[in-house]
């Protein structure tokens, strides 16, 4: 089991790498991130590293999904879109902050462990769906936020149409190599997407279609 101080030494961690917003901090504190690791790793869940999580997946560095966050500038009113939704983590995290968190994922293992974690911590305001998240969620757009945790060379279209033309925010990491990915805040006013490079990063990539679990 991880100690308090391990949780305090991120957080700590976490403010000396520049995140400010309390309200950010005090959601990563609270989530308890050992719950979406696999046990073999399970004594180094508040570190601030990157672990696997199964299928050739990861769950992101805290450090990484602290500044997504932040950057997200969400607020309790907000309905957000996560496409990735991996271990669950990043969307527990979000979930605190938002009204309503919506979330897909392209491997069914992963998503139906996710939301047994999800479920198990109590939130309640999760909605989680297998599926290609390049194409987003039409039925329930526009989103005030979208979250992008899986790498494309560019934001798909279907994202940026899916995204509130009123201020809307989508955080998102881009890159043509996995050597040359950086994190990307865009703002939607209209039809204009102002575009904002945040920091470098390494993200697995954002693939087409639904994956077969069952060959896994
Ligand atoms: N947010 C996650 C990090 C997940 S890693 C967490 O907190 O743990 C990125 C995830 O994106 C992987 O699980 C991968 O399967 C998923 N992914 C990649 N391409 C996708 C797509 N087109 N649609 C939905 N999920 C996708």
């Amino acid at each position: 089991m991880p100690t308090d101080a391990s949780r305090i030494r991120l957080i700590l961690g976490l403010r000396r790498a520049g995140i400010t917003d309390a309200s950010v901090l005090a959601a990563i504190e609270s989530v308890p991130r050992e719950r979406f690791i696999p046990e073999t790793f399970r004594d180094q869940a508040w570190e601030d590293i990157a672990l696997p999580i199964g299928l050739g997946q990861t769950i992101s560095q805290p450090r990484v999904v602290a500044t997504m966050t932040e950057a997200l500038k969400v607020s309790k009113r907000h309905r957000v879109l996560e496409i990735g939704t991996g271990s669950g983590y990043q969307a527990a995290v979000l979930a605190r902050l938002c009204r309503r968190l919506y979330t897909i994922e392209r491997h069914p293992a992963l998503l139906e462990r996710a939301e047994g974690i999800l479920k198990e911590l109590g939130l309640t305001n999760i909605v989680a769906r297998a599926g290609d998240g390049m194409a987003g969620w039409p039925e329930l757009a526009p989103f005030d936020r979208i979250i992008v945790t899986a790498a494309p060379k560019e934001a798909p279209q279907a994202l940026l149409d899916q995204l509130s033309p009123d201020g809307g925010i989508m955080v998102i990491p881009m890159g043509r190599t996995a050597d040359s990915q950086h994190l990307w805040r865009l703002t939607r006013n209209g039809e204009e997407i102002a575009r904002e490079k945040l920091m470098a990063v390494r993200f697995v990539p954002l693939l087409p279609g639904v994956a077969d679990d069952t060959k896994a």
